[in-house]
């Protein structure tokens, strides 16, 4: 009997946000394995199996789901928003590089979900509408001087850049430096969104300025967006600005 695995993106939220692709492939899984607080967000029948674990422990989750995979089950993984953006697919394909030769038989799937960046976006306006970045300022895996050499390349260059992993209790002064990186390229009035706990119940949305983003309080749950000196805003009467960046850039300024 052949297993495979299922890498499966739930979105950034409840189950509004979750694909039909998604759905089925929960549905059609053995057995779960995941982040507790994601496997929390998913209907598990009694015949499925669920190993739930903690949110620092991708490669030991990989790990077992591939075994239980090449036991033969139909296994999969659930990760939140989409699960190859800083998420488990990734993790699971580092496995299967390093693994034994019949992880490599398996059958993987990965069902992409909604990332953060863009039911952030939404919930703001357009303000990727141009060209735009991800980068997480999480160096668990990667030196600090990399993300800030990425951080002067992105603003340099004219690129909208999210930040996933802004903050965390091991990591509190990275969003303040990397926004402080940030201002070196960009006007004060730069158009900057928090969006915290997109898609839940606690959601909450907040559209700032580059000066004053370093005041406004972020945590794990948080994705931050920080525009070009193209992003505008549209003030309006008794509702939140519209944040968008224009689509065309007429000449490049040096
Ligand atoms: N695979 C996920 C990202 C994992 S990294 C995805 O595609 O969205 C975890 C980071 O994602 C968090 O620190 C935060 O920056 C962001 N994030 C995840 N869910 C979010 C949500 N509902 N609202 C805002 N940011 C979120």
């Amino acid at each position: 009997m052949s297993g495979s695995l299922a890498i499966i993106g739930l979105g950034p939220g409840d189950d509004r946000y979750l694909t039909r692709e998604a759905e089925e492939a929960l549905a059609s899984a053995e057995a779960l394995y995941g982040y507790g607080r994601y496997l929390d967000r998913v209907p598990i029948r009694e015949d499925q199996a669920r190993h739930a674990s903690d949110n620092r422990e991708e490669g030991a989750r990989a790990k077992a789901a591939l075994n239980h995979a090449a036991q033969g089950a139909h296994v999969g993984i659930v990760s939140g928003g989409d699960p190859g953006v800083f998420a488990m697919a990734a993790s699971v394909c580092e496995e299967i590089a390093a693994g034994p030769e019949i992880w490599r038989a398996l059958g993987v799937r990965i069902v992409p979900g909604v990332t953060a960046m863009l039911a952030v976006a939404a919930r703001a306006g357009a303000p990727l509408g141009h060209d735009f970045c991800a980068i997480s300022l999480s160096d668990n895996l990667k030196p600090w001087e990399l993300v800030v050499k990425r951080l002067d390349a992105a603003a340099s260059a004219g690129f909208v850049v999210a930040l996933y992993n802004p903050v965390s209790r091991a990591r509190p002064w990275q969003l303040g430096d990397a926004l402080a990186r940030l201002g070196r390229h960009l006007p004060d009035a730069t158009p900057v969104i928090f969006g915290r706990a997109v898609g839940r119940d606690e959601e909450s949305v907040m559209v700032t300025s580059l000066a004053e983003a370093p005041g406004i309080a972020a945590d794990m749950a948080t994705l931050v967006i920080v525009g070009t000196a193209e992003t505008r805003l549209i003030p309006r009467k008794d509702r939140a600005p519209l944040v968008y960046t224009p689509r065309a850039v007429e000449k490049v300024v040096a």
